[in-house]
């Protein structure tokens, strides 16, 4: 059955973000990626932590868990383990995954599971009403701050890039067909894929507003708004490792383009190898019989009705592995 965008939408759930937030447009942007790939809602799971984009998975209809702040990624790599057959979503604020859940950012890095994570990124800490987030730029004072921010920024794209994620994009909430196309790439490639989302919020960020990434206060000579954003795309940037020798040099160029911003904003994929093995091969490699059986499809309890996990088919093919 091939499925619509509307078909992932939850009925009758009102998604209770503020009039014109960005995370309307990641909602979008992931409904439309899910039903041009043919997927189905049985196939995925959606994992948030805490913040306003914690309720996306209410409002899609797959799947979902919304956990515990800055923990989004240890439940998604949990259940990617458990089960490698479903697409795993995990969806979070920059508060949540660059803040106190960094370490998990840098230790998924490591293991390169295939599965997907995006980063609503608004510089705020929107739920508790505009603190400064890791991504705010050292120097800016958004509407809550008593004070300009006294902390350098985290990058988001850079800290990808050298903690090993293997596909490292950004996209914008309010452009949702390159945002729609930007989550079907990740969710297509062979590894761990990072979006790094850019998303106003109007409520709590007037500095990094819609108005300001269409480039309204840059107007050209016939009055036409520049927008900051622009495509690496339709630049003829290729973010592609096709060979060990060329990893560094794209690593390089990745972090050099990632610095960008101000008048010139770069999305797109920056990086991308699939010549890294994923988390699930490598326990493939160790456990033959993983992929046909992993613990999600392991007895959990026995015939009398007691609860108990059966190792011993485990260990007897260990013994002979
Ligand atoms: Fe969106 Fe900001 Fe409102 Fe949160 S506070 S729902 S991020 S506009």
């Amino acid at each position: 059955m091939v499925l619509k965008r509307s078909d992932f939408r939850v009925p009758d759930v009102y998604a209770d973000w503020c009039p014109g937030c960005g995370d309307f447009g990641i909602m979008n942007g992931l409904q439309m990626a899910f039903a041009e790939l043919g997927l189905e809602p049985h196939q995925i799971v959606m994992v948030s932590g805490i913040g306003c984009s914690g309720k996306e998975p209410h409002n899609v209809k797959v799947y979902g868990v919304h956990t515990l702040h800055g923990r989004t990624l240890p439940f998604a790599m949990g259940i990617k383990v458990a089960n490698p057959a479903l697409e795993v979503i995990a969806i979070g604020g920059d508060g949540d995954g660059l803040g106190i859940g960094a370490g998990h950012f840098v230790n998924a890095g490591r293991r390169n599971l295939d599965m997907t994570y995006i980063i609503h990124n608004n510089g705020v800490y929107g739920l508790t009403k505009g603190q400064a987030s890791p991504t705010l730029r050292l120097g800016l004072q958004t509407k809550s701050l008593p004070k300009p921010n006294i902390n350098e920024a985290v990058n988001s794209i850079q800290l990808a890039v050298v903690s090993g994620f293997t596909f490292v994009a950004r996209s914008y909430a309010y452009d949702v067909r390159h945002l729609s196309d930007t989550i079907k790439k990740a969710i297509q490639h062979k590894g761990l894929a990072f979006i790094d989302c850019l998303q106003p919020c109007p409520s709590y960020n007037n500095i990094t507003t819609k108005a300001w990434y269409a480039g309204e206060d840059k107007l050209d000579d016939n009055g036409k708004p520049q927008s900051r954003l622009y495509k690496l795309e339709q630049n003829g940037f290729n973010p592609d490792v096709h060979e060990w020798s060329e990893d560094l040099e794209k690593k390089v160029v990745a972090i050099r383009k990632a610095r960008e911003w101000g008048d010139r904003i770069p999305i797109g994929v920056f990086y991308r190898n699939e010549l890294e093995p994923t988390f699930e091969k490598r326990l493939t490699d160790r456990i033959p019989f993983y992929r046909e059986r992993p613990p999600a499809k392991q007895k959990l309890y026995s015939e009398n009705g007691l609860s108990h996990v059966d190792l011993s088919e485990f260990m007897e093919d260990l013994k002979t592995s």
